[in-house]
């Protein structure tokens, strides 16, 4: 069985708790994509935790957490993360880190930056993890696996030959101080020995997982709406979100998926620039953001106020489609217990023309929200196990985003908790 916990948005959608509660039911827990740019935020009876590339199954000892070859994998960063859970005395997980991840290497941090610099007001937003930096280089054939690690003669070639490049484009492009293959060198040396005993082949190890009939779960990170295909390019992110990517960023028969969970908020937020059609702002957004989440809406890794929104039932949709999503988690349903009236996006207005489907991106950079209100319960529903206990005014939301959507929608969380969630 092979469970992918995805996102239809933009990401933030509480995936994290999602995939923390459904890791007491896997064996393995997987990250495919992305790196250290985004995070899951958990509660769970050690604390409050951001995880940026740890899987949400390192705080189960039954638990095997892979960080998978598709996985911008940034060493120091990770090493840094493991140790705070060793201070919050978390069990020492169980990890594996795929021996065909790629590192973050120093310098794609740098250039990240000077990029964004030179960019100045046309920049994306990044969070300067190096994660568009890393991704090109993997895909121009001059990123580093970590198994390359252990072989420092052919490490030192190929690193010479990739610095003389990117000292051009530093010195020409972007007038910055140039790079030194041997002070590089000496950084990835230091990181062999924090790495070394997390690696593995883990394609070998899913395989036979998989012969074994083990449970595996799929963690994604961003959404559907930042995927570099089907997302709002350019403001997207540098691999794929999608569920569909995660059998080759986790190294699994793609007839392997048996469910796709979508998670989506029961309003939107987003960070970074691009289209965000039913985006919101004043006094409604600062309210909205200082209630969302476990403690207000800001970045998990950046800590950046995070865009807030209302409901976007044509994006959610359409998120919910490329990730072929099976069924849908829908979060943080209490933040919404304080409104009267709750509006909802169910089309776009184009051109005077009420679209339904989600458009490419010059069409959507046009794009006014067509709204609806629904009423809210105006009640505390945290606490809340049933769905029949639910107040009427929150069980229509559920169905109304359950048709918006066309398809079920199985859990509805009503609590950051690991326990607040309502199965149907
Ligand atoms: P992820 O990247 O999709 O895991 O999302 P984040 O963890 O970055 O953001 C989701 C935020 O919502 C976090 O602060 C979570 O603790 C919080 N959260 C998740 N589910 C719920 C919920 O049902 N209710 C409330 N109030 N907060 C939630």
């Amino acid at each position: 069985m092979v469970r992918a916990i995805v996102g239809a948005n933009w990401g933030d959608e509480g995936k994290g708790k999602l995939t923390d509660l459904f890791a007491a039911e896997s064996d393995i827990v997987i990250r495919f994509q992305g790196g250290a740019n985004a995070g899951h935020t958990i509660l769970n009876p050690y604390g409050r935790f951001a995880l940026h590339q740890l899987p949400s199954g390192i705080f189960y000892e039954h638990v095997t957490n892979i960080i998978g070859n598709g996985v911008a994998l940034n060493i120091p960063a990770l090493l840094a993360e493991l140790g705070q859970l060793q201070k919050a005395a978390v069990p020492r997980p169980n990890l594996l880190v795929s021996n065909r991840a790629q590192m973050v290497m120093p310098y794609h941090l740098l250039f990240d930056q000077y990029e964004e610099e030179r960019l100045s007001k046309r920049q994306f937003g990044s969070t300067k993890s190096g994660i568009s930096p890393f991704y090109s280089d993997k895909y121009a054939k001059i990123g580093f696996q970590v198994c390359e690690l252990f072989d420092e003669i052919t490490l030192m070639e190929k690193l010479e030959q990739v610095i003389a490049v990117k000292n051009v484009l530093l010195d020409h492009l972007y007038h910055k101080p140039l790079l030194d293959a041997k002070d590089i060198m000496a950084q990835l040396s230091a990181w062999k020995e924090g790495i070394y005993p997390y690696l593995a082949d883990t394609f070998a190890y899913l395989e036979k997982a998989q012969r074994e009939k083990r449970r595996i779960l799929l963690e994604g990170q961003l959404g559907a709406l930042k995927d570099p295909d089907f997302g709002i390019y350019p403001f997207v992110t540098s691999s794929s979100t999608l569920a569909g990517f995660g059998s080759v960023g986790a190294g699994l028969a793609p007839t392997s998926l048996t469910e796709i969970v979508a998670v989506t908020k029961a309003y939107s937020s987003a960070v970074g620039a691009g289209a965000f059609v039913s985006e919101i702002s004043g006094n409604a957004a600062d309210e909205l953001r200082r209630r969302g989440g476990d403690a207000g809406e800001y970045g998990a890794t950046t800590g950046r106020p995070r865009r807030m929104g209302w409901f976007d039932a044509v994006a959610t949709r359409y998120g919910c489609q490329v990730q072929g999503a099976s069924a849908v988690a829908l979060t943080a349903i209490d933040v919404l217990s304080y409104l009267e009236e709750i509006p909802v996006c169910i089309a776009y207005e184009i051109d005077g023309q009420a679209i339904e489907v989600f458009p490419v991106t010059p069409q959507l950079n046009q794009a006014k929200p067509v709204w609806r209100i629904l009423p809210g319960w105006r009640t505390d529903i945290r606490g809340i196990r049933h769905f029949e206990d639910l107040p009427v005014a929150a069980r229509n939301y559920v169905t109304f985003v359950e048709q918006a959507i066309g398809l079920p929608v199985r859990y509805v969380s009503n609590g950051p908790k690991r326990d607040e969630i309502i199965r149907r």
